[in-house]
């Protein structure tokens, strides 16, 4: 296209998102030979039921529309965390659900808190929607301080465990949070929560301004299903749906309908997994401390890290170079950390032993 028919096409955007700055998600290389250990996703398979679920659905009705409601999974969704379907929302990854959870439920006029540093998308969708966002600085031990969180706002953002950083607030933490925000949305993102963190969910019938979100890409092992949830108050619920419907009547393709539901009824499956994972990052944590890394406390599917002398900009090139994807994040106060997702027993074993031979030649 000439350059003049660019800037015409281009002064044709809305200007609301000429200024945005649009989320970018980890690297997905294409070819094979890698060690991906950059998005947190599971390194072992899905539960064969899952994969049983959604060759069952692949045949000729895919030509016929999916359920609009979604209401089998939701009412799977509902069995397994002692609700009603009415309490359950779900989309496409969970990132769908917060853009629906922002959009319906966080536009009050109101400064949106969240804490920095925390999960990317939030100030992207704060950008989307007119919100204005108000990040509250960890404390210096990288920690969430509730009693930061004071009430006024136009709602709260939290990951529980935080990304990236993976420490945890305790349920008595996170109760301190809602009793003192009782006129706010608090939207707790569970993304990591079955790696070792407490679920909110049981507060859900006692606040009813508490949105608690979740995803089967982590701990379910199903980031290319793209399946999230929400789970509230049935009234909050109904704002999701909403703006759903306004969007997108169908909130899941048929395989994805079908997966999802043969994921959560596979708990086990995700026990395993999750079982797995924790004691890979045991080892994990073991053998970075001493190679000279200060490892966060963790309770997700990987660790935050930072070496006492080595830069984590030259650690995550050189990594690179011998194929192994970790997270270096170009921004204040995190740049000289690493982001590094718990892979398989393999992988983490690899990563261990191409780290000591980059230290051993730096140096
Ligand atoms: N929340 C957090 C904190 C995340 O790290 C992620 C994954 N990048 C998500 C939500 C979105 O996950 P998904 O859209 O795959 O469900």
């Amino acid at each position: 296209m000439s350059s003049r028919k660019e800037a015409a096409a281009r002064a044709l955007w809305s200007p609301a998102v000429r200024g945005l700055r649009a989320y970018v998600p980890g690297e997905q290389p294409q070819g094979t030979g890698w060690i991906k250990l950059n998005t947190n996703e599971c390194p072992y398979p899905p539960s064969p039921r899952v994969l049983d679920a959604v060759r069952e659905a692949a045949d000729e009705r895919l030509r016929l529309y999916p359920d609009p409601t979604a209401l089998a999974l939701r009412q799977t969704i509902a069995k397994r965390f002692g609700l009603t379907p009415e309490q359950v929302f779900v989309g496409n990854g969970s990132d769908e659900v917060l853009a629906h959870a922002f959009c319906a439920l966080l536009r009050h006029g109101r400064p949106v808190l969240f804490p920095d540093v925390s999960y990317s998308f939030y100030p992207v969708y704060c950008a989307l929607y007119g919100i204005e966002p108000q990040p509250v600085p960890l404390d210096e031990s990288f920690r969430v301080r509730v009693a930061d969180y004071r009430r006024g706002n136009g709602g709260i953002v939290l990951p529980n465990p935080n990304a990236p950083t993976g420490i945890a607030l305790s349920l008595a933490e996170l109760t301190q949070l809602l009793e003192g925000n009782p006129g706010s949305v608090v939207v707790i993102d569970e993304a990591y929560v079955d790696f070792g963190a407490e679920s909110a969910v049981a507060l859900i019938g006692r606040f009813p301004q508490l949105l608690v979100v979740r995803t089967l890409s982590k701990s379910a092992a199903l980031a290319g299903l793209r399946v999230g949830f929400a789970m509230g108050h049935a009234s909050l619920i109904e704002a999701l749906h909403v703006v759903k419907d306004s969007f997108n009547s169908y909130p899941l393709d048929r395989l994805a309908l079908a997966g999802a539901q043969a994921a959560i009824e596979d708990d086990e499956h995700l026990q395993a997994l999750s079982a797995r994972i924790a004691t890979s990052r045991q080892w994990l944590v073991q053998q970075l401390d001493g190679m000279g890394f200060h490892c966060l406390p963790s309770s997700a599917n990987f660790l935050f890290v930072r070496h006492a002398s080595a830069r984590a900009a030259e650690l995550f090139s050189a990594l690179r170079e011998r194929r192994i994807l970790v997270r270096h994040f170009k921004q204040p106060r995190i740049d000289n950390h690493l982001r590094i997702t718990i892979g398989t027993q393999a992988e983490c074993e690899a990563l261990v032993d191409a780290l000591r031979h980059i230290l051993s030649t730096s140096s």
